[in-house]
């Protein structure tokens, strides 16, 4: 059985070498074209000194050919750290010198970013065009096209470093989980049995999912591995386009897709959305930030396809814990209001700050353990003792509990929950309560200083066009759904969120002005 990326890739080369991997921009990619050329990338990267353990880096918004260059590196044992293309310039300067990449993959529109930061990268040896020739760098394709197909057969265990992916961050500096070749495909070997798969888990022959959530983050390159692992073609999209993911889900059959709620949200407010066909789409997956009760509603509706939340963290390869289809349902649900069980192999508890655990109802934060938990955050031995404890459990920095049946309800982060009055106020059951509102187009909660208070509950609500709503009709909207101590004492209007690219809301930039010198 394969234990490794390599072996994956070997496995599907050899029994469905003409199914097709990836489908990019028109170019269609085989299974035998994504193991020869991993092949020829793997003997590329040797030629050049890369060999276990080293780090690649890579650049760019999604190809294909992200996922060849990481089964290349994977094949060697070397491990593929994909960068976030919206950092700025000194923030990728930051990742390429703290993963002390070798070689450097740069997609089109990057090259110029990476020249002028070229002199402060301490460690790439060697840059190339991803797709071809970028300005001085030379065309990755071309390069590999000298090299042998031959099978380097190197050595790779499944507690081998397989990929480093950089947190989100949300919290504070983006940190690099090592995720092993196990951890990575550890639950899904062990769900290799079909019969044991849940519906939405199982791969349909000539399936097509659409990979359009960005490679840095672990919905795009977990999605990917996935459908490399299930033998299903993924139609990969560079970014995030509502109007393109329309056009492909109305003409290619497109059945599965993994989408932020933000992405959802976008969607449902495309101008065609009720012109276009979704019998094909099967399964929407969702997750990486809360997603409004509203929302999820509208979008069950206007969409009609089954729905699977996903709880998990970049720590975690992912998805830990899901809301299956046949929890969701038209009308709302109590259930809906968590994000599921833990799949299998995925043990979860709820810890006090002494680590205890408490029971369910309980509210505290999040550990949990399973082969898919990260080996540890690269070259920060400190981080990691504090994120895993010897007994292996992972420290999520979530808050939230367990009901009576095992569901899992997220509060929010331990780091966003705000203390007013001795309160414990948690800003995502406020946020939720607000964008109840038929005015509000979006809203974030933060605390900020107060005399009385400590802190004090803000809402920064962004108004629905054409609409108008005052500070007051907020919070009176708030008294009507939730506790007086946890609405806001006062509201922001402003005209967008900020959020990151898995869509997140970054609190800590709207808590700043507020907290400057104080914090
Ligand atoms: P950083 O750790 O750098 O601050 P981050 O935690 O946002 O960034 P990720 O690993 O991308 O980086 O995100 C994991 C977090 O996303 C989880 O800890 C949780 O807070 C949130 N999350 C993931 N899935 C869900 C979900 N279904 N519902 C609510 N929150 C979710
Ligand atoms: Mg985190």
């Amino acid at each position: 059985d394969p234990q490794n990326i390599g072996d994956i890739i070997r496995h599907q080369g050899r029994e469905i070498p003409d199914d097709v991997a990836f489908e990019f921009e028109g170019d269609l990619m085989t299974f035998r074209d994504l193991d020869r050329r991993s092949n020829r990338a793997a003997n590329a990267l040797a030629s050049l000194g890369v060999s276990k353990g080293d780090r690649i880096a890579y650049l760019g918004k999604n190809s294909h050919l992200y996922f060849e260059i990481m089964a290349g590196a994977a094949k060697l044992g070397a491990v593929m750290t994909p960068v976030n293309w919206r950092l700025a310039r000194p923030e990728v300067a930051y990742v390429l010198n703290d993963c002390q990449a070798k070689v450097l993959f740069v997609g089109p529109g990057f090259a110029e970013l990476v020249g002028d930061i070229e002199g402060q990268l301490e460690h790439v040896a060697k840059i190339f065009g991803a797709q071809g020739p970028e300005e001085n760098f030379a065309s990755y394709p071309d390069w590999r096209d000298g090299f042998e197909d031959s099978d380097p057969l190197a050595e790779c265990a499944v507690e081998d470093d397989a990929i480093q992916l950089y947190t989100s961050g949300t919290t504070g500096h983006p940190k690099g989980a090592i995720l092993t070749h196990g951890s990575i495909f550890s639950s899904r070997m062990n769900d290799r049995n079909e019969d044991e798969l849940m519906e939405w888990q199982k791969t349909v022959p000539g399936e097509v999912a659409l990979l359009a959530m960005p490679c840095f983050h672990i919905s795009g390159t977990g999605y990917g591995l996935g459908t490399i692992f299930s033998g299903s073609k993924a139609v990969v999209l560079p970014e995030y386009d509502p109007t393109q993911a329309l056009d492909l889900i109305e003409n290619y059959n497109i059945s599965k897709i993994f989408m932020v709620p933000a992405a959802i949200q976008i969607l449902l407010n495309h101008p065609r959305i009720h012109e276009v066909d979704f019998s094909d789409l099967k399964y929407i997956t969702y997750g990486a930030s809360p997603i409004p009760l509203e929302l999820m509603k509208r979008a069950m509706e206007v969409l009609g396809c089954g729905f699977v939340q996903m709880y998990g963290m970049t720590e975690t390869s992912g998805t830990i814990v899901t809301l299956d289809p046949e929890d969701h349902v038209p009308e709302g649900s109590p259930k809906m209001r968590s994000v599921g069980t833990p799949l299998k192999d995925v043990e979860i508890k709820i810890i006090d700050d002494s680590g205890n655990t408490v029971p369910a109802g309980t509210i505290g934060e999040i550990a949990t353990r399973s082969p898919k938990n990260m080996k540890g955050y690269w070259n920060r031995p400190e981080a990691t003792a504090e994120t895993i404890d010897a007994d292996g459990w992972l420290r999520t920095g979530d808050a939230g509990y367990l009901d009576e049946d095992g569901y899992l309800y997220i509060q929010d982060r331990v780091k966003d929950m705000i203390i007013s009055g001795g309160e414990n106020v948690y800003p995502a059951e406020v946020e939720n309560a607000i964008y109840a509102h038929p005015k509000v187009a979006d809203v974030a909660v933060i605390g900020v200083p107060d005399q009385k208070w400590g802190e004090a509950v803000k809402a920064c609500v962004v108004v629905k066009e054409g609409e108008e709503l005052s500070e007051a009709e907020v919070i009176a909207h708030a008294r009507e759904h939730i506790a007086g101590y946890k609405c806001p004492k006062s509201v922001d209007f402003i005209p967008a969120l900020p959020r990151n690219p898995s869509g997140k809301i970054l609190r800590k930039d709207l808590r700043a002005p507020y907290w400057e010198g104080k914090d």
